[in-house]
């Protein structure tokens, strides 16, 4: 596995190192080259690469230790989503939310600013209570919410040092029932989005922009797992099957409650999430935003149409992490699954961004964009506060690489 999950990069680090312990962690981390943490390889792009030595960290994937008192659990950063929810379900815990896939490692879907749907759902880095690194020289640092530098840390694009463990907030089990529904109009999208986003805890429009809008996923709560969803939603009709979707047969159940952690991602833990052969983008922009941006992207795609897969809408609730996409606002999600044709995407982009500009959207950390650093800088307030702290914690740069340059999380070496 040279390159990322989607085989849509390669990585050129000269060296690669797997670790599980702390201890093989400082051995790995010992001398002065680049260095830089890899997760499940889920993102997009040259993020995680290094001129240097890339360390594996999924092997740090020890059982969860649950706090029920603090109402947290303590995880090691390689462990993926998916292996932690079962954990956490079998003793009666359970997470906010999820990401569409449980694939994901902790510590790189956090550091990423991943995030699932619900306009009370914070992203998943809302829930870190703690973490701990190993910064270049080995040593240990553990920063807890309210902690100075927290803020930059919890979404850390692996800038600054690499996570070994996180520890996040838990609460009570639950089930969920996702349903899906067909032939809701662009109109009332467009009439009341609040009224679609809020129709469920968790809540997916997916679109191609044509003239129909698409399909409604709403995801519930369901307290009562016998109880009956309405046939009929925002105009739009309940679907008995997600084929309409075309994802394969790897998506989770539809139509009758069952736990969170297989009902809140898209895609189940034992098959492969998604297509594969793809490339992916997502902005984020304020809720208010999100009539103007739709209309503003309706403008602009189709010409593109052939290359795109999917487009999925989703929202999150605003936090105070730095740079998270929903810093301070309220965010409405516009997401883009791609045909792994980079030319094409590449143009695509070169004016869906302009046409996302006026609503200062923020580029998922993980996926393709074309944003660099003096943009950025207009749309993540405190990007350059974040970089200070990365510049202490790791005064030498040894965690620098030519993407974070790019986008500005670092400075040049
Ligand atoms: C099919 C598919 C579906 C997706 N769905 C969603 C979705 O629903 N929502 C969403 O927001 N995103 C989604 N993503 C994007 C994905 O969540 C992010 O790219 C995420 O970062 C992947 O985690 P990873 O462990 O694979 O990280 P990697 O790609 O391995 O690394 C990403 C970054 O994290 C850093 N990192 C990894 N581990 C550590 C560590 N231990 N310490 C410090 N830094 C570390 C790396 O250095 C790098 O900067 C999806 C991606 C795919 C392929």
């Amino acid at each position: 596995m040279a390159g990322n999950w989607a085989g849509t990069y390669e990585y050129r680090a000269p060296r690669r190192i797997a670790v599980s312990t702390e201890e093989e962690l400082r051995a790995a981390l010992a001398g002065s080259g680049p260095v830089h943490a890899l997760g499940t390889r889920h993102s997009f792009t040259d993020l995680p690469d290094t001129s240097g030595t890339l360390i594996e960290m999924s092997g740090f994937d020890a059982p969860a230790v649950i706090d029920a008192e603090s109402r947290t659990v303590r995880i090691t950063a390689g462990t993926r989503y998916g292996v932690l929810a079962r954990q956490l379900h079998e003793a009666g815990w359970a997470l906010h939310n999820t990401g569409s896939l449980p694939h994901i490692s902790v510590g790189g879907a956090t550091s990423t600013g991943t995030h699932g749907s619900g306009d009370g759902n914070g992203v998943l880095s809302s829930a870190i209570a703690g973490v701990r690194f190993l910064d270049a020289a080995g040593d240990v640092h553990e920063i807890r919410r309210g902690d100075p530098d927290f803020a930059a840390v919890a979404v850390g694009v692996g800038a600054f040092g690499i996570l070994t463990e996180l520890t996040l907030d838990i609460q009570p089990t639950y089930l969920v029932r996702q349903d899906l529904y067909a032939g809701v109009s662009w109109d009332t999208l467009l009439g009341d989005i609040d009224a679609v986003t809020s129709a469920g805890d968790s809540v997916s429009v997916f679109t191609r922009w044509g003239e129909d809008l698409g399909w409604v996923w709403v995801k519930r709560r369901a307290t009562d797992a016998a109880a009956s969803v309405p046939a009929e939603l925002l105009g739009g009709r309940l679907s008995t099957t997600l084929e309409p979707l075309g994802l394969g047969d790897n998506v989770t159940l539809i139509g009758e409650a069952g736990p969170w952690y297989e009902r809140l991602p898209h895609f189940r833990a034992d098959a492969e999430p998604s297509r594969g052969d793809e490339i992916q983008s997502e902005y984020f922009i304020d809720r208010s935003d999100a009539v103007a941006a739709l209309r503003a992207v309706r403008d602009v795609i189709a010409p593109f149409a052939e290359h795109l897969i999917w487009t999925e809408l989703r929202t999150a609730a605003r936090d105070d992490l730095w740079l998270s996409g929903a810093y301070e606002r309220d965010a409405f999600i516009i997401h883009f699954t791609w045909e792994n044709h980079p030319d094409e995407v590449t143009e695509a982009l070169r004016v869906i961004e302009p046409a996302l500009a006026p609503f200062g959207a923020r580029p998922h950390w993980g996926k393709r964009h074309l944003l660099e650093r003096a943009q950025i800088e207009r749309v993540v307030p405190r990007l350059a506060d974040a970089r200070a702290v990365f510049e202490r914690l790791d005064p030498d740069g040894r965690f620098v690489n030519e993407h974070l340059v790019r986008v500005g999380l670092r400075e040049t070496r």
